[in-house]
């Protein structure tokens, strides 16, 4: 395979082009998604919160009891070039999610044919999906509740980004048959609003703005932002449990994640909230305030790939 014009990746201390990075299919990661990963995205081309999601995944690793071999400030620097190689390949209306991914690496046996001891880091990018999303920031996004619940702190928190997502992929897979285009957002196992395969929830009624509590679900970066920008305008944010009589009450739902940054709900099981504007008057002002926060805007680039 030609590696000319190929994106260049960081695969355990080197910079290689994407098809280089090859895991031994003995890694703990491809056998039991034994494995963290963390995904920022760039706005303009500049990366966006690095320091928080590179936290945030040593924050996972640290639950998962994996060492990565490699510090903070470093995975930040590698992560920073391997943006730096890869920026001339996006055009000017494109952006990337940038990933880290760490596994626990070989287990000894592994040796015998694969030298590496320690972690198996990556570093990587990919172009954001824009065109597939454009449709979302114009009709909002059809949320489905899946009879499959998500993963109790019990059993292994969702607070950790880990590579292990079938849970979520199989909510996601239930939601889809029901409605191709619809997103999932399970349930916990005591019936609240959870979370889907990469976004966090939010409820707004009455002008206060709901979302559910950190212990049942990843802490997202963008749901972070979203409830500061919020309280900075003064709303009150309160997490809290949510049930699908919420759900169904609302007055505007949202959903928020690294790519979409936040993005209306057009319903929750064909129940649409009751505002009836796509995006409700909250979520607007929120969308704007987002937008100044990261100096770009992020809903004209999407809308801008609608009929590419
Ligand atoms: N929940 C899950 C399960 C996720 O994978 C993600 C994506 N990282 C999110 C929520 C949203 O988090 P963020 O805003 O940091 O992308």
């Amino acid at each position: 395979m030609t590696t000319a014009g190929q994106r260049i990746a960081y695969f355990n201390g080197r910079f290689v082009p994407e098809s280089e990075v090859l895991v031994p299919f003995r890694d703990r990661g491809f056998k039991y998604g034994d494995a963290v990963f963390d995904t920022t995205r760039t706005f303009g081309h500049r990366v966006f919160k690095l320091a928080e999601h590179v936290d945030r995944l040593y924050r996972s690793l640290h639950y998962l009891r994996i060492d990565p071999g490699i510090a903070p400030a470093e995975l930040v620097a590698i992560t920073e070039e391997v943006l730096r190689q890869n920026l001339v390949l996006l055009g000017p209306d494109e952006d990337y999610w940038v990933s880290q991914r760490i596994s626990r690496g070989l287990d000894a046996a592994a040796r015998e044919v694969w030298p590496q001891t320690g972690a198996t880091v990556i570093v990587e990018c990919l172009p954001l999906p824009l065109r597939d999303r454009a449709s979302l920031y114009r009709d909002g996004i059809r949320v489905v509740t899946p009879a499959v619940r998500r993963t109790a702190p019990e059993a292994m928190s969702p607070r950790a980004k880990t590579h292990n997502y079938l849970n979520v992929v199989l909510g996601d897979l239930e939601a889809k048959s029901r409605d191709p285009q619809a997103w999932a957002i399970l349930l916990d196992t005591n019936g609240h609003l959870a979370e889907g395969i990469g976004s966090n929830i939010f409820l707004v009624r009455d002008g206060v703005i709901r979302t559910p509590r950190e212990e049942f679900v990843l802490a997202g970066i963008s749901r972070a932002t979203v409830m500061d920008l919020a309280t900075e305008a003064g709303f009150s944010v309160v997490e809290q449990d949510l049930d699908l009589f919420d759900a169904y009450g609302a007055d505007e739902a949202f959903l928020t994640s690294t790519s979409l940054c936040i993005c209306p709900v057009q319903s929750v099981n064909g129940i649409a909230p009751r505002s009836g504007a796509i995006p409700g008057p909250v979520t607007r002002q929120l969308t704007d305030a987002y937008r100044r926060f990261v100096d770009y805007d992020f809903v004209a680039q999407y809308l801008k790939h609608l009929d590419g």
